[in-house]
């Protein structure tokens, strides 16, 4: 079943990864998975980090959508991965830029237009 919870919803996915195993030469993060028989919230984190989403293990996933399992570790571990950039960021307005990051861009996008504009006919 499902997570909404993040950390949760990778424990979910690497208690299947870890029975199966199938992945275990594709990164760091399999390996990393076999030394462990439960997973914490810091392991979960750790290993989220360790995954480059390349999205080798989705595709090889025989669990993957449409199986019941609904297996996705790439797209896990990227949500997770974000929450873990907000929670070390450090300083709170690079958590707002996480947070925001949709307006954030929209804004430099727009400054970046009337800079433009503006050295076209005035500079
Ligand atoms: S992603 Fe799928 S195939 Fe790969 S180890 Fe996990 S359960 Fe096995
Ligand atoms: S998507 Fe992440 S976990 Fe899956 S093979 Fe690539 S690096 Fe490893």
């Amino acid at each position: 079943m499902h997570s909404a919870n993040p950390i949760d919803e990778a424990k979910r996915v690497m208690t299947i990864c870890n029975a199966c195993r199938y992945c275990e030469g594709f990164c760091a993060v399999f390996p990393a998975m076999e030394l462990r028989r439960t997973f914490s919230a810091e392991d979960m984190k750790y290993m989220a980090n360790l995954c480059h989403n390349c999205r080798a293990c989705y595709y090889a996933c025989q669990y993957a959508p449409p199986h019941e399992f609904d297996l996705n570790v790439s797209k896990t571990f990227s949500a997770l991965r974000l929450e873990t950039y907000k929670e070390f960021a450090g300083y709170e307005l690079v958590k707002i830029f996480f947070n925001k990051n949709t307006a954030f861009m929209l804004l430099a996008f727009l400054l970046s237009l009337f800079f433009y504009f503006f050295s076209l006919y005035f500079l």
